[in-house]
């Protein structure tokens, strides 16, 4: 069985996938989505949900920020469920050397336009009073947000829909390029465009893409509303994220509008099991209870684990794959795929539309891997 009249057919439903079928179809295209299973239950089912502004390289910066903008703009039409809420982050500093960082932050995300306020240490107690007492401050931003991720999935997929993309859920692909997807079906899609957004997934239909695995641990508590009141990330979280080969926790907390708490996070190479790593898992929960030492009183729910999908350089690749002149990426997004989820949308359609994107595309294009396949994951 043959299926034609697609513009471009965009193989897998995460959030990455369902933002650029919801872009693309927006934009005109005649739009075919493939998913192996629902709307947002890969990754995108385990993320934390931060929209979070980051400043690890300048390229990371523009899209991160820009995406934000992104969400903003949606964020009257999004649905209760998506529990989209602008809490802000407090970048943590336990120390002085932690504050000069602060203030480096500060500068770089001023500079940019990013609104954000320094905290000293009484002014950190007084916002978030269940903190350990005595750290030496923080950085406010106010604009980063939380949302639900696979709610925010599949309304994104619904407007995609309601743009006339044609779903094909529950169809795994076993085979894309030469502007053809097969599914395992038998069905055959074909389209001048193919977009590969599987996510940790995508080196199965696109061998020699470099990125791997990076595992992640969280845990959800019952509810104690106003435990927390915005997303708390120790400065550390930085070291933690940077680090490119050791394992790591950091303490990273969200506050849900249900009143639970997200504990995070930790990141691994080289375990390809969904399995709860014990060992991992205990180091990430005393580093949230040194931090927030009453945390030790509450009740955890649920535990689990998920992939991100990591890049040599962590950032994503969104844009023709050279070796086939049909495939476009969209994948990469390690811890940051649901914030710049809408970023990597705009700049895809761009490319396909030929318009002009809002943000210089090349630091994302797949071409950069040439000069990234010695790098070191
Ligand atoms: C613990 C953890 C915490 C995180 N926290 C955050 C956070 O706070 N903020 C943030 O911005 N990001 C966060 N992330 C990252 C974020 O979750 C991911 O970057 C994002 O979900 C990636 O989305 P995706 O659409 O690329 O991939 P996925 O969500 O994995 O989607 C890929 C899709 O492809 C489908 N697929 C795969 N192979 C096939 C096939 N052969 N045929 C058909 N379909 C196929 C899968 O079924 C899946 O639905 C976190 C990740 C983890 C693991």
């Amino acid at each position: 069985m043959s299926s034609g009249n697609f513009d471009v057919v965009i193989v897998g439903a995460g959030i990455v996938g369902a933002a650029c079928a919801k872009e693309c179809s927006r934009v005109g295209l005649r739009v075919a989505v493939v998913d192996q299973d629902a709307a947002g239950s890969g990754a995108t089912a385990a993320g934390m949900g931060h929209i979070v502004t980051m400043d690890d390289s300048d390229a990371q910066f523009a899209l991160t920020r820009y995406s934000q903008t992104l969400w903003q703009e949606l964020r009257s039409e999004l649905p209760q469920d998506v529990e989209y809420e602008q809490c802000g982050t407090i970048w943590v500093a336990a120390d002085d050397d932690e504050m000069k960082e602060v203030f480096r932050k500060r500068g770089y995300y001023s500079h940019h336009g990013v609104p954000v306020e320094v905290l000293n240490s009484a002014e950190l107690e007084r916002l978030e009073p269940n903190l350990r007492k005595g750290m030496a401050g923080g950085l406010l931003v106010p604009e980063d947000a939380v949302l639900y991720p696979p709610c925010a999935a599949r309304f994104l997929i619904e407007r995609a829909q309601s743009h006339g993309a044609r779903l094909y859920f529950g169809a795994a692909v076993v085979k894309l390029g030469g502007g053809e997807v097969r599914l395992a079906n038998g069905t055959l899609l074909s389209a001048p465009t193919v977009v590969n957004a599987a996510g940790t997934w995508a080196t199965t239909l696109t061998p020699g893409i470099s990125v791997k695995k990076r595992k992640g641990h969280l845990v959800i508590t019952d509810r104690y509303p106003g435990f927390v009141r915005h997303q708390l990330v120790e400065l550390g979280y930085l070291k933690s994220a940077h680090s490119v080969s050791a394992d790591s926790v950091a303490f990273n907390v969200q506050p849900r509008q249900t009143g639970q708490l997200l504990i995070g996070s930790s990141r691994q190479y080289g375990s390809e099991t969904q399995d709860v790593d014990s060992e991992i898992l205990s180091r990430m929960v005393e580093r949230a209870q040194h931090y927030l030492p009453s945390l030790a009183n509450a009740s955890a729910i649920r535990v689990w684990t998920g992939f991100r999908a990591a890049t040599p350089d962590k950032l994503p690749l969104i844009g023709p794959w050279p070796p086939d002149s049909t495939v476009y990426l969209a994948t990469g997004h390690e811890g940051l795929g649901i914030t710049t989820s809408l970023g990597t949308a705009k700049l895809l359609a761009a490319q396909l539309t030929g318009g002009p994107p809002e943000i210089p595309a090349e630091p994302y294009l797949p071409l950069r891997m040439e000069t990234l396949e010695h790098a070191h994951v």
